[in-house]
Parts: structure tokens; C-alpha cells; sequence
């Protein structure tokens, strides 16, 4: 049992969602627990999943003020009309690009580590709502960056207010696994690639396997119980032993061209450690198989079972039809999940029916959605389950890594209050 302390509500949202969680928590507290979050200070890590209803994007200040953000998606409302009924609102408002609200929130965070730059960014894979999508030629949309020769929109947009030192993705630098990555949104990525260096940036390809790569930078001796793990990319997984990597795809030479791993089952994948504290993350991983057609298909079971058991995981594709499998819930059991989600499949019933299933595993866990489309509640009536629906999850894990805390700010307005706060949790 890993939820063994007591449970508090923000005074805000007590009302509104006590009666939804009462089967979910152990206790809840009379007291009401943090109404706002508290600032960064150094030996926390803070783990930030921003809510802009457009793509994924989380922000972490770790223990010595290392900062790094894992993708910054931004989905852009008119560009695909026919896809905007399925998609979430803009949040907190359309009035700027995903990727402006993503650089406003973290330029606030960031300066409570007197920080103004990001050490790593890290891109699961390249799809517009990880990477950030433009519109290409509409300038008045997505305008030119003043940097280099590219157009603005999620982790462009990003890197345009706050520096970015070292951008880590699954291919630099000759981007041809399974074959060259197509299409304007990834060209208008690349030139920004290009155009690091002239601002003293790098890029480097993620070493499956490492814990070498990504790695505090200004203060690691004093917390020597922290780590990132790489733990998948490219079909590539961790073993478990050393930095030793299994090959989970089949030799390209074996494949017809149209049976290469798709985009989505390349994610690049972490597991990141504080003391007892793990942290889950591998982009658009899936158990796809196409009926038989694919029989390494299942990617994010390899992955998860490479990870083991953690506190905290990512849903993989947004929880969507194809992942968050019985398996990978299985591997993960973690006491907390958080769907970044952008549309009505987001989650689907089977993956949410796999993260609360108590046969999988036994005892308490919290669901986490970023934003939600007011469909899918009817669609899918265990939403009613999510420890939160909407806003900014944020988890809080002070020195050494024995416990954590989930707040959730609201996402509807700009600088939004804590609405909810969960916790603390020991970590067993
Ligand atoms: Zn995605």
C-alpha cells in the first residue's frame, strides 16, 4: 500500500469533487492542505504537466535547479477543420498559441529557481501535439522566429522567450530511423535544430539505456539518490543491466517498408528517481500488434516492465484505444496517473478501465487529466472516477524522495490558483 497517509482537499474543490473521491483516498483531513503552491526551493523536485488542451508538455525544476521540459505540443484550432470538433478548447484561451502559454507558465516557474533557461528539452517523438505544429506560410499564425529561419509554435515558441541549452530527441542528427521523418512540421523542427548552435544550444540523439545523458548540472553531488534512466527509444530497451539495450523492433531488412515501426511506438521513453520518488514518461508508446501483423507491437509493455513499479506514470498516447494496456498497468502500478489529453478519445474507457482496475492491481491510485472534452464525460461515465479533470497537474516531492503531494491549478484563466491538492504521500 503506497497511499497510506492521510489525504487533504484544496479548500476550493473540497466541495466539488469530495464525493467522487471519497472511494479513491484513504482519509481526507478536515483541514484544508496548501491553497497555493508552494515556490520552489532547492532539494524539491517539481514536476509540472502544463494544461493548454493542445498537446503535451511537462516542465521540472529538479532538486538542484537543473530545469527540463519533456515535449510542448501545441495543435492549432482551424488548420485541420475537420478535426476541430474532437479537440479541447484552448486553455486558458485562444488569445495566444499553445507554446506562448506553455513559455508565460514556465518563464514563472522558472524564476522561483532563479532560472530563465531550460537545460534539456526533450521530445518524445515527432508529432505536432509533442513538438508543436505551425502553419506553414501563415505568418500572421504562426510568425517567423527571430533566430533563424523557421516558424513559431510549441517548442518554437518555446525556445523564442526562454533559452534552451541541449535538446535531446530520438534522431539527431541524420533523422532516417525507421526512414526519413516527412512533412513540413518536421522540416520546420529541423530548422530550428539547426539554428541552436547560434544561440549556444546543442542537440544530441537520446542514448536508450543511459542514466549518463541527462543528469543534474549544477549541484549532483549533493544528491546522489537522483536519476534519470533513458529507458526506450527507436524500438530500443532497457535491459536492466548496466546500459545494456534490446533491439524490441525487428531488423528494418526483415520489414516491408509499410510495416516499420510508426512514429508513435519510437517515443523516446524516461524513468526518472528521487529517493523512493519514480516518474514514468514515454510519449505515444502502444501495444498495437494490427492483429497478429505486427507481433512486436507491444512496445509500451517492454518499456514499462524495463521501468518496473513507480509512483508516478505518464499515460502513454494520451491514453488512447491503442495504449495503456492491462500489461503496461501491470509493470507500472503506479499510485498516480496523468493523461495529457487534447481530445474526446482522450482517454478511451479500455485504457481508463485498465489504470483503475483493481484487478490488475490491488489499492488506491489517482487519475489525472490535464483538460477534458465535456463529451467524453458522457462518453465514458468512470471519468467521474478522476481524482481531477481539468488544470495544471503539479507534483511536489520534497528532499530526500519519501513522499509527494499533487496540487492542480486551474488551467481556465491565466496564472490560475491551486484548485486541489492530494496528499502527502509516502512512497513505498
Ligand atoms: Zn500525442
Amino acid at each position: 500500500m503506497a497511499l497510506d497517509r492521510r489525504a487533504f482537499l484544496g479548500r476550493a474543490a473540497a466541495s466539488l469533487i469530495a464525493t467522487q473521491l471519497s472511494s479513491i483516498l484513504l482519509s481526507q483531513s478536515e483541514t484544508a492542505g496548501h491553497s497555493t503552491l508552494p515556490p520552489w526551493e532547492p532539494g524539491y523536485l517539481y514536476i509540472h504537466h502544463i494544461s493548454t488542451g493542445r498537446g503535451s508538455c511537462a516542465l521540472l525544476i529538479l532538486p538542484d535547479a537543473t530545469t527540463m521540459m519533456i515535449d510542448a505540443g501545441s495543435m492549432i484550432k482551424g488548420f485541420d477543420p475537420k478535426s476541430d470538433k474532437f479537440t479541447i478548447e484552448p486553455r486558458p484561451n485562444g488569445s495566444m498559441r499553445p507554446g506562448q502559454w506553455i513559455a508565460r507558465y514556465a518563464g514563472e516557474v522558472l524564476s522561483q529557481a532563479n532560472r530563465n533557461e531550460i537545460d534539456y528539452f526533450l521530445l518524445t517523438h515527432f508529432h505536432e501535439d509533442h513538438m508543436g505544429a505551425v502553419w506553414p506560410g501563415r505568418y500572421d499564425i504562426s510568425p517567423r522566429s527571430q533566430f533563424g529561419p523557421y516558424q513559431l509554435g510549441g517548442v518554437t515558441d518555446v525556445a523564442e522567450t526562454i533559452p534552451i541549452r541541449k535538446v535531446i530527441d530520438r534522431c539527431f542528427p541524420d533523422y532516417a530511423y525507421p526512414s526519413p521523418i516527412p512533412g513540413p512540421q518536421f522540416a520546420n523542427y529541423h530548422a530550428f535544430i539547426m539554428s541552436l548552435a547560434v544561440r549556444g544550444g546543442v542537440a544530441e540523439r537520446f542514448v536508450a539505456g543511459s542514466k549518463e545523458q541527462i543528469t543534474l548540472k549544477r549541484a549532483p553531488e549533493r544528491y546522489s539518490d537522483f536519476e534519470v534512466r533513458n529507458l526506450a527509444s527507436n524500438g530500443n530497451v532497457w535491459t536492466g543491466v548496466g546500459d545494456e539495450t534490446k533491439a524490441h523492433f525487428p531488423p528494418l531488412a526483415s520489414l516491408k517498408p509499410e510495416d516499420y515501426p510508426p512514429e508513435n511506438k519510437c517515443s523516446l521513453a524516461i524513468r526518472l528517481r528521487y529517493g523512493k520518488f519514480s516518474y514514468f514518461s514515454a510519449g505515444d508508446q502502444d501495444h498495437e500488434v494490427r492483429a497478429g501483423r505486427w507481433p512486436w507491437g507491444d512496445i509500451e509493455t517492454a518499456t514499462a516492465r524495463a521501468a518496473g513499479k513507480v509512483q508516478v506514470a505518464v499515460a502513454d498516447h494520451h491514453g488512447y484505444a491503442d495504449a495503456c494496456g492491462s500489461d503496461w498497468v501491470r509493470a507500472l502500478q503506479p499510485n498516480a496517473f496523468v493523461i495529457n489529453a487534447w481530445d474526446s478519445g482522450h482517454p478511451t474507457i479500455v485504457a481508463l478501465h485498465n489504470m483503475l482496475s483493481q484487478d490488475i492491481y490491488p489499492g488506491q491510485r489517482l487519475v489525472f487529466s490535464t483538460a477534458t472534452k465535456p463529451e467524453t464525460t458522457i462518453a465514458i461515465r468512470r471519468m467521474a472516477e478522476l481524482a481531477s479533470q481539468e488544470g495544471h497537474v503539479i507534483f511536489r516531492v520534497p528532499p530526500g524522495g519519501n513522499s509527494f503531494e499533487v496540487f492542480v491549478r486551474d488551467s481556465s484563466v491565466p496564472d490560475g490558483k491551486v484548485i486541489a491538492h492530494f496528499g502527502s504521500f509516502q512512497c513505498t
